[in-house]
């Protein structure tokens, strides 16, 4: 694809890679998470209900998928639009808004946050996690969903000539279903034709990771330009993570800014806290991978942002940065995570 090749594609058109500056490469500027609400323990129904208030936010903080308004992110573009300038003025340059079709992908609105915020937004094609796939998804060959997709980049999405930059956040359950496993396969055939940036939502499962890499890498991507979103809480063995580094992916931890006592959709394993993360980023770093690492928040409920309590869009930049320069990551290589690998990800072959 000659026009894209050596291009960013935006919301806004093609940039070139070096304009894109400190970019967080997996976040949610508006979407619907009503798909995964999760009915509060007993005892607790009443306030999966009730308004947020200040009385109720450190309930919402630790049970973030019991609330049903927590999970309309969409409700708040005024606060988001608030926080992309402060994201700016921290800073940053652009945000990689990988909603994929389920949970709501709307690029209308993140064109005009784009345009009155001067933060350069990337949109993600594809489908997210098989319980949010239609009927109509579900029957497709993967030749179909190939099409879709490389629509979606090519022509535009939801209805619009407002394209996707980048193939995800595609989602994937475990074990894997029929159909996001077709979705894998389209998502590599679209790649192999585009040269395209990938992003996957992995399985909770340290071996969900290794079996995406494969089903990818048969279907002829290149694991080169591919993320693997979520490793904060997937694979949590230190060997195992090191075995599946070597596999050549980008390695993202990107849910800075969560620090939860249960983890609802796996209460097996306890959720690591933002100082965890800081050590795994620089455990693989020492390990020769700082050409591999990305990070990001996913903002994907409402109370992550700044409005209601939560750390918004800069926390990285404002809190984390400084936090990994005390625990010996150099600038250098901070500006690698945040700066040059984004750069070389999302920059068509
Ligand atoms: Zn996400």
């Amino acid at each position: 694809m000659a026009s894209l090749s050596g291009k960013v594609q935006t919301v806004l058109g093609l940039v070139e890679p070096s304009q894109l500056g400190c970019t967080m490469t997996h976040e949610h500027l508006t979407m619907d998470y009503t798909c995964c609400y999760v009915p509060p323990s007993s005892g607790q129904e009443t306030l999966s209900d009730e308004p947020i208030e200040m009385k109720n936010l450190f309930w919402i903080k630790q049970n973030p998928y019991s609330h049903k308004e927590n999970l309309l992110l969409y409700q708040e573009t005024d606060a988001v639009k608030e926080e992309l300038l402060q994201y700016k003025a921290a800073g940053g340059g652009t945000i990689v808004e990988n909603t994929t079709m389920g949970i709501s992908r709307d690029v209308k609105t993140l064109k005009k946050l784009s345009q009155e915020t001067g933060v350069h937004v990337i949109a993600g094609a594809g489908f997210y996690v098989h319980h949010t796939h239609s009927s109509e998804t579900q029957a497709m060959s993967v030749e179909q969903l190939t099409d879709i997709i490389m629509h979606e980049i090519l022509s535009g999405a939801d209805g619009t000539n407002i394209k996707c930059g980048v193939v995800g956040e595609i989602g994937c359950s475990w074990p894997l279903t029929e159909s996001e496993n077709k979705v894998l396969q389209a998502t590599a055939h679209a790649q192999s034709q585009l040269g395209c940036p990938i992003i996957i939502h992995p399985g909770r499962n340290s071996n969900a990771p290794f079996q995406i890499l494969r089903i990818l890498q048969e279907a002829g991507a290149d694991i080169s330009k591919t993320v693997i979103s979520h490793l904060d809480r997937t694979i949590f063995d230190e060997k195992k993570l090191l075995e599946f580094a070597k596999l050549g992916c980008y390695l993202e931890y990107d849910l800075f800014g969560t620090e939860i006592l249960n983890y609802h959709f796996n209460p097996d394993r306890d959720m690591p806290s933002d100082n965890e993360r800081i050590a795994r980023v620089r455990m693989l770093i020492d390990e020769g991978y700082e050409d591999r690492i990305v990070i990001a928040h996913d903002i994907h409920t409402k109370n992550r942002l700044m409005k209601y309590g939560g750390h918004g869009y800069s926390h990285i930049l404002k809190n984390i940065v400084p936090k990994m320069l005390l625990r010996g990551i150099s600038q250098n290589r901070i500006d690698k995570i945040l700066i040059d690998n984004p750069k070389q990800w999302l920059t068509f072959k």
